[in-house]
Order: C-alpha cells, then sequence, then structure tokens
C-alpha cells in the first residue's frame, strides 16, 4: 500500500475533527482513517449531554475565565492550566463552527444555542442537542470528512505500531471483513480510540468496544500513559445495565432520592445539590447506599432519580432519549416514576502522554480524545468537558499532525512484520493442554477492578487487585479461540481487547496503589485527605519488560493557587 501522511486510528469525535481539520490544513494529504466499528457506531455518538462553552446566552454574565476556574478546581487542581486556558478559550469559536458546517443546536427563544446547567459549573454552559449531542456531533463530522474526501478503512482493527529501532514506520492493522493482515505504512499515526472504563465490566456506560485498544498499543510501543488511576464513574447509571442516565437529567432539575425519602445530597453539597461534581455526587450515593439508605432489589442497591416533578413536556422535549431507555431497560417511564440509578464506571481522564499540540514522545505519533491525556480534566473531569475535549484537541492535533508530516520519510512495513503478527494472531488457535475462556477471564477482570479499584479503595484491597491482574495475565496465556474461521472472527477481536485491558488495568492499579491520598476520583479511605505536598503531581506509567514502571511529572500550574475544593 501506498504511504499515508496521516493514518488516524479512530472514527469518534477527535478521529474525525483531527482528520477533517488536516484536510483543511494541507488539502493535498493522503489521509486514512480506520475504525473497528462505523465510525457513526463510535462511543461519541451515545453523548448525550452536551458540549460546555461560555458563550453566554442562557447566563448573560458567564466567562471563559469561569469556564477555566471551574476546570480547574472541578479537576481537583491535577489539570494543566494552560491546556485548561486553550480548553476554554477554544470552546466558543468551536461549537460556533459546528454550528456553521451543520450541527443542530437545541435553540433558546431569541433563537441562539441553548445551553443547560451541568455538574460542577457556575453557569448554565452546557450546549446540546436534546439528548442526543455526541450522534450530531458525529454525523456533521463525517459527512464533512466524506466531502473533504478522507479514506476511511471501517471494520479494520488496529493492532500494533511499527518500529524500527523506535521508529514509526506505520500501523499493522486486521481487515475484520476477512480476517486478513494489513500494513499501512505511514509518516504518522494518530491515535484517537477513546477511553477504557469498558473494563469495569460489570456496571458501565461505555460501548463494548471501549477497551483503550490505542493506549494499550501505544504503551507497549514504549509511550508513557499518564495519571491512570484515574477513572470516573457517573453517579446516574441505570440499575441493571450501568447505561448511563446524562446529567442533563439532573441539570434540568432532577432530584437524587434516598429510601427514607430525603434529597440527601444536602448533606455532601449544600450549596450545588445534585449538580455537584461527579466524583462527589457518585461518592454520595455509594455512602448512602453503604449506610443502609438505598433501595434493594434482587437486581442490586440503588437510588432514585426523581423527574416526575419536571413534567411531560419537558421530559419528552428534552430527555427523550433517557425516557425511552428507562422505559426500556428498568419498565418505568420516568413522567410517572423516579428512575433507580448508581453510579456507573464512564470515563478514562488518564491516557497518552500527549503535549498541548497532541504530540506524544515517539515522534509521528499524536494523540487527541478520551485516549490522550493532555491534560485538562486532572483528577476528575466535568460533564460537557469530554465533547469539549475531543474537538478542541482532535482539532489541534490533527493540524499539528498535517504541518509535521513532511518532516518524517515514509519506509515499508516488512513481509515478515505483516508474518509475524499474523503467527501472532494463530497461536491463540492452537490447542494447548491447560486451556482458559475469554468469557471468564472478562469477568473476572471486571469483578476485581470493581471491587478493590472501584470508588472506594484502600492499600489491602488494591494489592488484591493488582496480585488478581497479574494471576489474570499468567492465566492469558492460555487463552485459546474456539472460532477459527477468518470471516468477522469476533471471538478473535474480544481476545486482543482482553490484553489490551489487562494491560492497561495493571497500570490503573499499580497507579492507584502508588497515590496515598484521595483527590478527585481517586478516594483512598486509608488516606482520606487531599496531600499536595507529596501527590500535587501526574503519574507516568511506562512498561518494563511486562511490568508497569511508575514515573511522574509536574502539574502545570497557572494564575490558580491550590485551594481547598469544596461545593
Ligand atoms: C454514554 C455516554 C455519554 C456521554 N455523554 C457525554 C456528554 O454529554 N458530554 C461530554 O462532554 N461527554 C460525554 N461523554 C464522554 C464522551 O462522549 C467521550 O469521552 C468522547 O465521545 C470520546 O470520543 P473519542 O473520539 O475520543 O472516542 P470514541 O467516540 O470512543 O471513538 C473511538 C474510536 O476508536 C475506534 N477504535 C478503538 N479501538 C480501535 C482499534 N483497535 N482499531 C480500530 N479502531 C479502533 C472506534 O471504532 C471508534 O471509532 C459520554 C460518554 C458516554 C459513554
Amino acid at each position: 500500500m501506498k504511504p499515508f501522511d496521516i493514518v488516524i486510528v479512530g472514527g469518534g469525535g477527535a478521529g474525525l475533527y483531527a482528520a477533517m481539520e488536516a484536510m483543511k490544513t494541507n488539502p493535498a494529504l493522503n489521509i486514512a482513517v480506520l475504525s473497528k466499528v462505523y465510525p457513526n457506531r463510535s462511543h461519541t455518538s451515545a453523548a448525550q449531554g452536551g458540549a460546555n462553552a461560555a458563550l453566554a446566552n442562557k447566563a448573560k454574565d458567564d466567562t471563559v475565565e469561569l469556564h477555566i476556574f471551574d476546570t480547574i478546581k472541578g479537576s481537583d487542581y491535577l489539570a494543566d492550566q494552560d491546556a485548561v486556558d486553550i480548553l476554554c478559550s477554544e470552546a466558543p469559536k468551536i461549537i460556533r463552527e459546528l454550528d456553521n458546517i451543520g450541527t443542530p443546536w437545541s435553540r433558546l427563544e431569541d433563537n441562539t444555542i441553548a445551553q443547560r446547567p451541568f455538574g460542577g459549573a457556575g453557569r448554565p454552559r452546557c450546549c446540546y442537542c436534546a439528548d442526543k449531542t455526541g450522534h450530531t456531533i458525529l454525523q456533521t463530522l463525517y459527512e464533512q470528512c466524506l466531502k473533504k474526501g478522507v479514506f476511511f478503512f471501517n471494520e479494520y482493527f488496529a493492532l500494533q505500531l511499527s518500529l524500527h529501532d523506535s521508529r514509526m514506520k506505520g500501523l499493522i492493522a486486521m481487515n475484520m471483513k476477512t480476517g486478513k493482515i494489513e500494513a499501512f505504512p505511514a509518516r504518522t499515526v494518530l491515535f484517537a480510540t477513546g477511553g477504557y472504563a469498558k473494563m469495569y465490566w460489570n456496571r458501565s456506560s461505555n460501548a463494548a468496544g471501549n477497551t483503550g485498544d490505542g493506549q494499550a498499543i501505544a504503551y507497549r510501543a514504549g509511550i508513557p500513559l499518564k495519571d491512570m488511576e484515574f477513572v470516573q464513574f457517573h453517579p446516574t447509571g441505570l440499575r441493571k445495565s450501568g447505561l448511563l442516565v446524562t446529567e442533563g437529567a439532573r441539570g434540568e432539575g432532577g432530584y437524587l432520592i434516598n429510601a427514607l425519602g430525603e434529597r440527601f445530597m444536602s448533606r455532601y453539597a449544600p450549596e450545588k445539590m445534585e449538580l455537584g461534581p461527579r466524583d462527589l455526587v457518585s461518592r454520595s450515593i455509594e455512602t448512602e447506599i453503604l449506610q443502609g439508605r438505598g433501595f434493594d432489589s434482587p437486581a442490586g442497591k440503588y437510588v432514585h432519580l426523581d423527574l416526575t416533578h419536571l413534567g411531560a413536556d419537558l421530559i419528552k422535549s428534552r430527555l427523550p432519549q433517557i425516557r425511552e431507555m428507562s422505559m426500556y431497560f428498568e419498565g418505568v417511564d420516568p413522567i410517572d416514576e423516579p428512575i433507580p440509578v448508581r453510579p456507573t464506571a464512564h470515563y478514562s481522564m488518564g491516557g497518552i502522554d500527549t503535549d498541548n499540540y497532541g504530540r506524544t514522545v515517539m515522534d509521528g505519533v499524536y494523540a487527541a480524545g478520551e485516549c490522550a491525556c493532555v491534560s485538562v480534566h486532572g483528577a476528575n473531569r466535568l460533564g460537557g468537558n469530554s465533547l469539549l475535549d475531543i474537538l478542541v484537541f482532535g482539532r489541534i492535533a490533527g493540524h499539528t499532525a498535517a504541518e509535521e508530516a513532511g518532516k518524517f520519510e515514509p519506509s515499508p512495513i516488512t513481509a515478515d512484520e505483516i508474518a509475524a503478527t499474523e503467527a501472532r494472531l494463530r497461536s491463540y488457535m492452537q490447542p494447548s493442554g491447560h486451556f482458559e475462556r475469554y468469557g471468564i477471564l472478562r469477568e473476572e477482570l471486571g469483578q476485581t477492578l470493581g471491587q478493590n479499584v472501584g470508588i472506594y479503595r484502600e492499600a489491602s484491597k488494591i494489592r488484591k487487585g493488582v496480585a488478581d491482574l497479574r494471576e489474570l495475565q499468567e492465566r492469558f496465556t492460555h487463552v485459546r479461540v474456539n472460532d477459527t474461521s477468518d470471516v468477522f472472527n469476533t471471538n478473535l477481536m474480544q481476545v486482543l481487547e482482553l490484553k489490551n485491558m489487562l494491560d492497561l488495568a495493571e497500570t490503573v492499579a499499580a497507579g492507584a496503589l502508588a497515590r496515598e491520598e484521595s483527590r478527585g476520583s481517586h478516594t483512598r479511605t486509608d488516606f482520606p485527605q487531599r496531600d499536595d505536598e507529596k501527590w500535587h503531581k501526574h503519574t507516568i506509567a511506562t512498561i518494563e519488560g511486562d511490568r508497569v514502571k511508575l514515573g511522574e511529572k509536574p502539574v502545570t500550574m497557572g494564575r490558580y493557587e491550590l485551594q481547598e475544593r469544596t461545593y
């Protein structure tokens, strides 16, 4: 195959914005987007609530500076302040740009873009398209990429970077339709593969494919990952499935109620109530349940999210998908009854360490979106800031890759390298004496993470998690794929995803054990205070042999000094 100037791995919001911007920067470039699902089925399409921007349409006194401060405070002061400046300053421009190219934003009565309140935000600044914001953004971007001549390789599964003496030569991927291993020689590769929160199998709001493939590929190629221990639990997952009920439901005025009928958030965030930041609201719900004030059912313990006082009109017009999901998956119509909810693993704050331009430490390799860690979310992301992140930093990374592609000479990927990859995949199909099943290891991975490296953490539990993960890695060497066919071998792909999740789970657990403090989403019951003296820094995970090696990196400060975080 002729070398590409840019190979983008991932067709979600970050990947498509990067592709669109790279084409705009230099229309002569040869750009490929690879995606293991059809691009418009990427997890971005599941985003409901909206994207933040200080447009000041709803609250006239909103400013970019307030958005910056809310984001830094929300991050528990772990975000890099120069990156947050970029995120929030670019926000109004990028929302308007999407408006210009066709995203159908909901409108206020004066016809300006509508904005709703979101957790941890001082003003209503979340721009939305009913409760289908991600879906509409993704459709808009996909159209633009098709129009601009981006090459799409849909249903291709990225396997590894091709390296020669640590120099990146391109990407190796499997064509899922034929099972064939194909080479993508490239001057630059940009990862936009989304998050890893699906590793918390049993309760996660994420799409099945959010298995951190790009992060794992980068990690195994020697590229550092940052702040992996920070995994966000969203307060309101549906009780049975963990599927998401958007924060927009509380933004529109929904209440959280315990089994005693109390609006219990008054105990934890008297000022912000249900619109406290996610880490705080999730901990509050779990505490109510742990202290016996939750509801119980065969499908698990839960609290109520009550929207009944909002009225049928508002629910039907602004939260139609939430109504549909509650009826379908819980059998309750939120117009008449409260929704049973419990926190669910939702978002990866950690990811591939990049600079503010999307560059990693490896020449020609870039990352953007949820798979990257710039970092703008620090220890806790605010709702509505991730769609914004993928757009702003997707655009920046796409621009950088387009500007820099000419610096890197392409070189061919050898037939030997392809043959070695084929042999590796085939080895999963060869019989072995001691046989392990994918499904069992996958289940155990989710269980141990949920129990030992979940919302509340402590040394003895995390150590158990670390030991379990080591054992799972060992057992993984005996996993065999039963299906030996070439066409859409989902069993093989699940096994490859499992390996990616196991490698990343070890970085999550290692960071969680090392970080002896509580900050944002990372709550250590044995170290309940934030410890700025020892831990106001990023963790950096690299691979050494087959083990995680932890390092650190300073946090970039700016106008805002460290403060206690109250709501
Ligand atoms: C249910 C839900 C609701 C959300 N709501 C909001 C919200 O209202 N506001 C907000 O700001 N944020 C929200 N978020 C978070 C936000 O949607 C995500 O962080 C963001 O969309 C991620 O975009 P992305 O482009 O980085 O990755 P994704 O959209 O996840 O796309 C990843 C892409 O990578 C591809 N890929 C992955 N692995 C491989 C591989 N091995 N080979 C080839 N391709 C691969 C996939 O096919 C896909 O195209 C929500 C998240 C969830 C789960």
